[in-house]
């Protein structure tokens, strides 16, 4: 068992607001609990419509100023804050496991990938630029100009506190908008620890700031009058309430939601290499992940061997503390979340699938306090379970034998979610035709998590995904600007 001192975050979680912290007034507040010990962490208040008026009163102040700093000075805070990130993502990953439940492996995973959309943003000098065409008519010259817009929001989820801040945050600051993160409030240490950084990279006060709380806080913002533009990242229904409610308050939004995903095995894949994938996708950050592996379709000339050599892998996963070095597979984020996880297993026994593997009983020595789930697997699943159809968010795996490609692809776009999709093969045409049909918006071939580099967009299909322009690459430059036209006469006379 892995002994650590208290966290030096401090008691009370705070907002950073106008360039200095202070204590959100609402009156709810609850507990921040380490998902596997149980102990009390910190306490978040929420904050009520006043802070958030006053936080976004602020950025809209900071983004008048803003706006009109040459670009190249826009990037140097980010510059600043990709050194203090790196400089401190030991005590960053340390926090995330402490509050979140993953291991220290995956912490630090999810910490890069964050820090790698710090860099892609301080290339904007050159993401930013419009186009021009000279002599768009006789003496014209015609120019697309990008300019900001004001007050952006997001609001992020518990799974990826440390990386989903940073899919929106460095693109809206480095085109010259201001910007207000509400994170999770199950998990919100991280965010704070990445506002202290942000308090010494050197950003204007207003431009970037921090308001903790709940759903009525987000909802403040979202509906906020001077609020430009909404990211969203969260669970389905939360998303569409979003995106419907963003868009009738005449905000551009974007709205990330949750996930099914689907992987497809043929029978000329290399099956072990398929499932020691599908494992990691499926189980890693305890399923917690959007992208994760939900569903394997598997050609049934294979189905057994596969189904074997993914229980074996699935039994070589240690259950325990993100902190200890061997563990794979951490904690659930809440009791209530273990509790719904739980209750799917249960569903999908009752429903008929061949219960394989029973993470059910998992006992974590020390740890008799905390959220913990094994690896579970079923069989012969079908589309109709809800095992299939919705989303658990947990260490749950099905699989369920189909005839060959063409019936792999069709179940899998009978799902409501279009997140992501693997497919493990040995033909090219399979691939050719996996990339044409499937109804998804980030594919992997041989690859079992399709997580998209900071340089491309990140965004799903059907209801994974409510708007247009995505998160993260040139997606997050249109989101973030506006083009205008600029057309230009100086008669030769
Ligand atoms: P959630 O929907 O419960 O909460 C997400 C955020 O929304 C939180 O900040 C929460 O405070 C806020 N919120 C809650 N109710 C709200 C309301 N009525 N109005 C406005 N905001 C509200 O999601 P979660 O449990 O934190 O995260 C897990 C979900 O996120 C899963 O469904 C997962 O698939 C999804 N997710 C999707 C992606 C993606 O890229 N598509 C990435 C990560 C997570």
């Amino acid at each position: 068992m892995v002994q650590r001192e208290p966290l030096s975050t401090g008691e009370t979680v705070r907002n950073y607001v106008d360039g200095a912290w202070e204590r959100p007034d609402g009156e709810t507040e609850h507990e921040v609990v380490d998902p596997a010990t149980g102990e009390a962490l910190a306490t978040i208040p929420y904050s009520s419509a006043a802070d958030v008026d006053r936080a976004v009163e602020s950025g809209h102040e900071a983004f008048l100023e803003w706006r009109s700093r040459p670009v190249e000075e826009r990037i140097q805070p980010l510059f600043e804050l990709k050194g203090l990130l790196e400089e401190h993502q030991e005590e960053l990953a340390e926090i995330l496991v402490r509050d979140h439940g993953k291991t220290l492996a995956e912490a630090r995973g999810e910490l890069r990938r964050g820090i790698e959309n710090v860099e892609v943003a301080c290339g904007m000098p050159s993401m930013i630029q419009g186009g021009t065409v000279a002599n768009a008519a006789p003496e014209i010259d015609e120019r697309a100009i990008r300019e900001p817009l004001g007050v952006f929001t997001a609001i992020t989820p518990f799974n990826f506190p440390g990386m989903i801040p940073l899919w929106f945050l460095p693109y809206a600051v480095a085109t010259g908008n201001s910007f207000v993160l509400k994170p999770s409030e199950q998990d919100p240490l991280v965010p704070l620890k990445l506002f202290e950084l942000i308090d010494e990279a050197g950003f204007p006060d207003g431009v970037v700031q921090l308001v903790n709380g709940g759903p009525d806080t987000a909802a403040a913002l979202i509906e906020h009058d001077d609020v430009v533009g909404v990211s969203f990242v969260g669970s389905t229904p939360i998303a569409k309430h979003v995106y419907e409610t963003a868009a009738a308050n005449g905000k551009r939004v974007q709205a990330q939601g949750g996930a099914k995903n689907h992987v497809i095995v043929t029978e000329t894949a290399d099956l072990a290499f398929a499932a020691e994938q599908t494992v990691s996708s499926s189980f890693a950050c305890g399923g917690e992940r959007c992208l994760a592996n939900d569903v394997a379709l598997v050609e049934a000339s294979v189905y057994d061997e596969f189904a074997d050599l993914v229980l074996e892998e699935a039994r070589t996963q240690t259950v325990g503390y993100g902190l200890d070095e061997e563990t794979d597979i951490g904690a659930l984020i809440t009791p209530d979340h273990e509790g719904r996880v739980r209750e799917y297993v249960e569903s999908g026994i009752d429903e008929g699938a061949e219960l394989l593997l029973d993470g059910r009983d998992v006992a974590v020595e020390g740890y008799e306090d905390g959220n913990f789930l094994g690896p579970t697997v079923f069989g012969d699943v079908s589309p109709e379970m809800r095992i299939v159809r919705e989303e658990i968010f947990g260490p749950v795996l099905g699989l369920a034998p189909v005839d060959g490609i063409d019936e792999a692809i069709e179940t899998m776009n009978r799902s409501d979610f279009g997140n992501a999709a693997s497919l493990f093969t040995g033909s090219g045409a399979d691939a050719r035709a996996f990339r044409h049909r499937a109804e998804a918006g980030n594919l992997g071939v041989n690859v079992g998590t399709a997580a998209p580099m900071a340089f491309f967009h990140f965004g799903g299909r059907k209801d994974s995904f409510f708007g247009d322009l995505h998160a993260q690459g040139q997606d997050a430059i249109q989101f973030y600007t506006d083009e205008t036209i600029y057309l230009e006469r100086w008669p030769d006379r």
